[in-house]
């Protein structure tokens, strides 16, 4: 999506470990009008499959996961990383590695919020090894509803989570894909 590599390209920054910030306008800050053109993007891409609920995981998925939610006209469900009163022990869960923080926790989800049979595009920020979407992956199983497709804002192709998720025969979209950055360049997979 030409938007979004014209929006990474003015405002991302690369931190030291591959980290890219877009805090100015996807994760922190929200440019609400490029939000919601990433999800008539996310919407379209995924119009014909019969989603029927969209899952993300707290707390940089929820923007882009609504945003689409709201176009396709189905709910949202995000996956908790703290233990809340409200989950009991009965929650779907996984554990899933922080590329950003370099620690494991568990994510949680509530059982009544997906339902055998469920059509579910998974949706975050960013793909970079793959353990988020895994994690979600491992929580839509539990359930035993089916995971249609998975679709980011930005691919950190260089890492090979999409890629590898893509051989075992996920459907994966990325609004913006990076193959590669350099000292002075971001290569984009066309
Ligand atoms: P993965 O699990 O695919 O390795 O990483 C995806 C998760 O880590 C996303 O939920 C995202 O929040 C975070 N993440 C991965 N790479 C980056 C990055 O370069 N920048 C930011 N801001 N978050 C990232």
């Amino acid at each position: 999506m030409k938007q979004m590599q014209e929006k990474i390209l003015e405002e991302g920054t690369v931190l030291p470990g591959g980290v890219i910030k877009v805090g100015s306008f996807l994760n922190h800050c929200i440019d609400t009008t490029l939000l919601a053109e990433c999800g008539r993007e996310v919407a379209r891409l995924f119009a014909d499959d019969g989603i029927t609920k969209i899952l993300t995981i707290e707390a940089s998925g929820i923007a882009l996961a609504v945003a689409a939610g709201m176009e396709m006209g189905v709910p949202v469900v995000f996956a908790k990383k703290h233990k809340t009163s409200t989950l009991d022990g009965s929650a779907y869960a996984a554990e899933v590695r922080s590329f950003t923080y370099g620690a494991t926790y568990d994510v949680q989800v509530g059982r009544e919020c997906l339902k055998r049979g469920d059509r579910i595009l998974l949706v975050d920020d960013f793909l970079a090894n793959g353990h988020a979407l895994r994690g979600l992956i491992a929580i839509a199983f539990q359930a035993g509803a089916e995971v249609v497709g998975a679709a980011v804002a930005i691919e950190k192709a260089f890492q090979g989570g999409g890629d590898a998720l893509r051989a075992e025969g996920l459907r994966v979209e990325a609004l913006a894909s990076i193959e590669a950055i350099t000292d002075d360049e971001v290569i984009f997979r066309s």
